[in-house]
């Protein structure tokens, strides 16, 4: 049976909108929900509704919350399958990879609820005597967070989870196309005992929910923005925010280079370029988009790397397979669009290209039903094609080689990202090199360019991001603000600068 999902706004299911249908991209036919999009109004509100709760949330201790957060992990782990196999079905997340997502909400929270006995602030030594200085981690308020659908449910936990837990509300609004899984989430946050309104869920498309944001953000009801998503749509939640003298934290997209140097592990380095560049059929934000090849064994590496992905299971994603159908229709669009950018100066070394289809087959497999796609190894890149240059949310990754490493960085930094890369190599100086290097806010040394661990700061710089970080200790810089304070208790008024004791040396001393 198909459910039909709403807006929870204050612990109240908010009715109201057009409907939208989340399918099953593995079997195009089956719905999983239907979705009522809310109006502007409707985010606004929210807005209001969170800014409400966040005052009697802030003064919960906040050991206190850090036992919610607690049970929020314990709720995630009794439920982690069932999660799992919705976040296969809604977005066709190949199940083995679902799973490991929903871990990553449970070691967000393991990491987070022992934050609520810390949440440290400091003393500070005052230039004065009888005067003490502090300083405290204060909640900002109210979070909306606007997230993307790829990592439906794992992403929006490293928002959700240090917001809730540093004494915020919080107003999040998923992607449409994965609104079962995060109204599946919700509901785990609601089970944990938080407080109506503290955690509010607004089901909307985009334009009404800048539309929704704008309202909240003149009436002053939401102070912090976390948005993940598109470069294009980051730069305008990033103007929108700018206008309110507010700094969002944007995790945008990806064009991830992995660097093989003369000395790599060969075998290595194409399992991680393989993984890198098809799990999640490539739509990942930290996929792989070019690997950049010593021009020593660019020959070899690609001949056993267009192996491997000719041997890769390519196939429904509840069962065990590499990739499995693209998100959503609107993302088989696009990624044809990019298939457009193949040009004749390019060789594609994997074999068919596009939708797989009974008259385009991959071996046995017709895809029938499905948006699943063949996987595609370009080799040939230049520094000016638009495949070089752009993300391409998709299973295809550019090859092209180098011969210094500075041209491999020069190449590697060129299209203007900045959120993941790896290189592999044998040499610790190379290492080194490369990490001083690149651009990137994530380095991985004969590692694939995925896979983010939740107690290590995540996010990207360019094209990918304002420089904010998620995950780990370093988060808690964008859901508290800190504030100062000093306390004089010498009974007369002391003058910072001015009535400081002074010591005289004797600078003409010498031995
Ligand atoms: P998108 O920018 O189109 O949408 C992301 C979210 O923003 C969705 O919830 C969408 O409804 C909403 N949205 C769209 N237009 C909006 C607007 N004008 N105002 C406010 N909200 C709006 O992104 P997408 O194409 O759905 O997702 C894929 C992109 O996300 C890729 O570029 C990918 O690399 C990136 N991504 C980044 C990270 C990261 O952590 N850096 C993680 C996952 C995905």
């Amino acid at each position: 049976m198909t459910s039909e999902i709403v807006s929870v706004i204050g612990g109240k299911e908010a009715s109201n909108g057009v409907t939208y249908e989340s399918v099953d991209p593995a079997h195009l036919d089956e719905v999983v929900a239907r979705v009522r999009l809310a109006d502007p109004a409707t985010f606004s509100t929210a807005c209001r509704t969170a800014a409400a709760a966040q005052r009697e949330w802030a003064r919960v201790p906040a050991p206190v919350r850090g036992r919610v957060i607690a049970s929020i992990g314990r709720l995630v782990e009794a439920n982690a399958a069932d999660l799992a196999r919705l976040v296969t079905r809604e977005i066709g997340k190949p199940y083995a990879e679902a799973l490991g997502e929903v871990r990553e909400i449970v070691d967000t929270c393991d990491f987070f609820l022992g934050e609520g006995r810390r949440l440290y602030g400091q003393t500070v030594p005052s230039e004065m005597p009888d005067k003490n200085l502090f300083t405290f981690r204060v909640p900002v308020g109210v979070a909306a967070v606007i997230t993307a659908g790829n990592f439906p449910v794992a992403v929006p936990a490293w928002y959700l989870v240090p917001a809730l837990l540093c004494g915020n509300a919080v107003v999040w609004k998923p992607a449409e196309y994965a609104a079962a899984s995060a109204h599946a989430l919700y509901r785990l946050f609601a089970a944990a005992g938080l407080p109506d309104g503290v955690l509010n869920l607004v089901l909307a498309d985009g334009a009404t929910t800048f539309e929704g944001l704008e309202t909240a953000l003149a009436e002053g009801t939401v102070h912090k923005v976390g948005f993940t998503g598109s470069t294009e749509v980051g730069r305008a939640v990033g103007e929108l925010c700018g206008r309110h003298l507010q700094s969002p934290c944007l995790e945008l997209g990806g064009k991830n280079p992995m660097v093989v140097m003369p000395d790599a592990d060969l075998d290595l380095a194409v399992e991680g370029a393989l993984f890198a560049g098809f799990g999640t059929a490539g739509q990942r934000c930290t996929s792989l988009g070019t690997v950049i090849v010593h021009e020593s064994v660019h020959d070899e590496f690609l001949r056993r790397y267009a192996r491997a992905v000719a041997a890769a299971a390519i196939g429904d994603p509840s069962g065990e397979v590499l990739c499995g159908p693209l998100l959503e229709r609107r993302f088989a669009d696009r990624y044809e669009e990019y298939l457009g950018w193949i040009q004749s100066h390019h060789t594609v070394v994997s074999g068919p290209v596009g939708r797989i289809t009974a008259e385009n087959p991959r071996g046995d497999f017709t895809g029938e039903g499905g948006l699943y796609y063949h996987p595609v190894v370009v080799d040939g890149v230049r520094p000016d094609d638009r495949l070089f240059l752009e993300e391409t949310f998709g299973p295809i990754v550019g090859v092209t080689s180098f011969s210094t490493l500075q041209e491999a960085l020069d190449l590697a930094n060129l299209p203007g990202y900045g959120l993941s890369c790896a290189v592999y190599t044998t040499d610790p100086a190379s290492v080194f090199r490369f990490r001083e290097g690149i651009g990137a806010g994530m380095v991985s040394v004969n590692n694939s360019t995925s896979g983010a661990e939740a107690h290590l700061p995540f996010g990207g710089n360019g094209r990918s991001g304002n420089g904010s970080r998620q995950s780990g200790m370093w988060v808690l810089d964008q859901f508290t603000r800190w504030q100062s304070m000093n306390w004089d208790h010498s009974g007369r008024l002391q003058k910072a600068q001015m009535d400081v004791a002074e010591i005289v040396p004797d600078l003409d001393f010498r031995l």
